[in-house]
């Protein structure tokens, strides 16, 4: 009789990024059957999983820590996560949500007055609902200044193929190759 694999516990999160990580993630096709023989996906948006579950080994994290509800779930993230990898160029260095960090002084109210007020069409209103809409911080983050990052995967968005050599090598417990252009470019 064959040994039973065992899997590893394989978490994606979704930060303040476009979802084209995750949608690059969805690239992998055929290898998503490949990857659920050795991965247990606990918690992911492609994954109806409510709450971050204890103990996961491997957590791939979109986007830049852009809110509160960003923050604190980052530092939970971190909390019950054994290796934890920026995913995708947010991540690794708060790309496009970071923009506003270079309008300086208050510029979570300018961006939401802009958007809100000045370019709302029918009812302009700003959001507030305290507990429900997360309040943007005043400086757009990448993940690894918050908490600590295991490894980087580079891209915006990283390709599947990326993404593949990437995580095929850690199901194995083996750690990845990350150099050289096809692994760490920018872009
Ligand atoms: S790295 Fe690019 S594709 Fe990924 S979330 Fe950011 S903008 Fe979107």
């Amino acid at each position: 009789m064959m040994d039973k694999i065992k899997k590893i516990k394989l978490a994606t999160v979704w930060l303040a990024g476009c979802s084209g990580c995750h949608m690059s993630f969805l690239d992998l096709d055929e290898w998503l059957f490949e990857l659920v023989k050795y991965a247990d996906i606990v918690h992911s948006p492609i994954a109806d999983i409510k709450g971050y579950p204890e103990n996961v080994d491997v957590c791939l994290v979109e986007g830049a820590i852009a809110n509160e509800e960003n923050l604190e779930l980052i530092h939970e993230i971190r909390k019950q996560t054994k290796f934890l990898i920026s995913f995708g160029d947010c991540a690794v260095t708060a790309n496009v949500p970071a923009m506003r960090n270079m309008m300086g002084g208050d510029n979570a109210d300018m961006v939401l007055r802009r958007s809100y007020l000045e370019l709302g069409d029918v009812t302009p209103q700003l959001p507030y609902a305290p507990g429900i809409v997360p309040e943007l911080l005043e400086k757009v983050s990448p993940v690894h200044e918050v908490v600590k990052v295991d490894m980087y995967i580079p891209g915006c968005p990283p390709s599947a193929d990326r993404i593949k050599a990437a995580i095929a090598p850690l199901l194995e417990g083996k750690m990845p190759l990350m150099e050289g252009r096809e692994m760490i470019k920018f872009g």
